[in-house]
């Protein structure tokens, strides 16, 4: 008899493979995802989370990459990689990328230390070229924070298509005095392509690489170091994403890598924990 899938197929058409149940179930459940979301903001649902990015040598605070939350009143937190696909998909994404921006920025400038806030942008936002460059300059002046104090991380996908658009966008946020990251550096399949592309200020390489430093994992170390040695020869600094034990602190700090982020230092959430304990003490 077959599958459901096996019998539409046979029965000719790309068509009836629209009525798998499964697939219907998953058009349905994206769609009112999809509907929820564009009230999201307004519903007050949406947060920012902030991750400690800290000094591998002396592991102090140096900045905070700011997360996108979305609790929703019936699911419960939505991850930020369905929810942000959703939104890239529909193209709410400008809209939610810039409120995400505004709130990290505002946030950011009222921090009792000028430490640095790292902001995710998609592919979506940086191909409108110019116009995500105007908004940019407009954030930073409407929330007065310095730009030397922002970076932007994006992925290697930004500069897959529309080249131009997004080479644009970037150099014109840098010449704001705005740093631009490379994200999730090693995921994609033109990662070597994409760091001769663009003058980028930082290099994050992707947690799955540092998942194996220290415990034993020779081929992760090998990617790690690679990175960090291509990174010192292009003169970048470089942040390992996902440092959960000492021991990959350890390795990280033998390889000289400049920055580190992950549970070992502090998961997402407010700010203020982490600042009181860089604040200048009270007098
Ligand atoms: P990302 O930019 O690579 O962010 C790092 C992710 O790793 C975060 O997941 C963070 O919570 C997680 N992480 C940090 N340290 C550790 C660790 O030690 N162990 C493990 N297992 N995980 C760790 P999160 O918050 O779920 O975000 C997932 C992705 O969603 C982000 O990956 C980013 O690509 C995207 N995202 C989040 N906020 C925004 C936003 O405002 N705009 C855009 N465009 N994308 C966003
Ligand atoms: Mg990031
Ligand atoms: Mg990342
Ligand atoms: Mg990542």
């Amino acid at each position: 008899a077959g599958t459901a899938l096996q019998r539409a197929k046979a029965s000719g058409g790309r068509r009836s493979v629209y009525y798998h149940p499964a697939m219907e179930r998953e058009a349905r459940e994206r769609r009112a995802l999809e509907a929820d979301l564009a009230a999201a903001v307004s519903q007050g649902e949406m947060s920012v989370a902030y991750q400690p990015l800290v000094d591998v040598g002396t592991r102090r605070v140096l900045g905070f990459e700011a997360l996108l939350r979305w609790r929703h009143p019936a699911r419960g937190m939505v991850p930020p990689d369905v929810f942000i696909s959703v939104a890239e998909a529909n193209g709410s994404i400008v809209a939610l990328g810039e409120w995400a921006l505004e709130q990290a920025c505002a946030e950011a400038a009222r921090w009792p230390v000028p430490l640095f806030v790292a902001v995710n942008v998609s592919p979506v936002q940086v191909q409108r070229g110019p116009v995500f460059a105007e908004m940019v300059e407009r954030v930073l002046a409407r929330t007065g924070l310095p730009p030397a104090r922002l970076e932007l991380e994006v992925t290697e996908g930004v500069l897959i298509r529309e080249t131009d658009a997004a080479l644009e966008a970037l150099r014109r946020v840098r010449a704001l005095g705005v740093r631009i990251a490379l994200d999730d550096f090693g995921t994609g399949y033109s990662s070597l392509a994409t760091l001769q592309a663009f003058p980028f200020d930082k290099i994050k390489v992707d947690r799955r690489f540092v998942a194996g430093l220290g415990g034993g994992s020779a081929q992760d170390a090998t990617i790690v170091r690679a990175v960090l040695g291509l990174a010192r020869g292009l003169g970048l600094p470089v942040v390992a994403e996902g440092v959960e034990t000492e021991e990959q602190l350890e390795v990280l700090r033998a390889e000289s890598c400049a920055e580190a982020q992950g549970w070992l230092f502090g998961r997402p959430g407010p700010a203020a924990a982490h600042l009181a304990l860089e604040a200048p003490a009270a007098a």
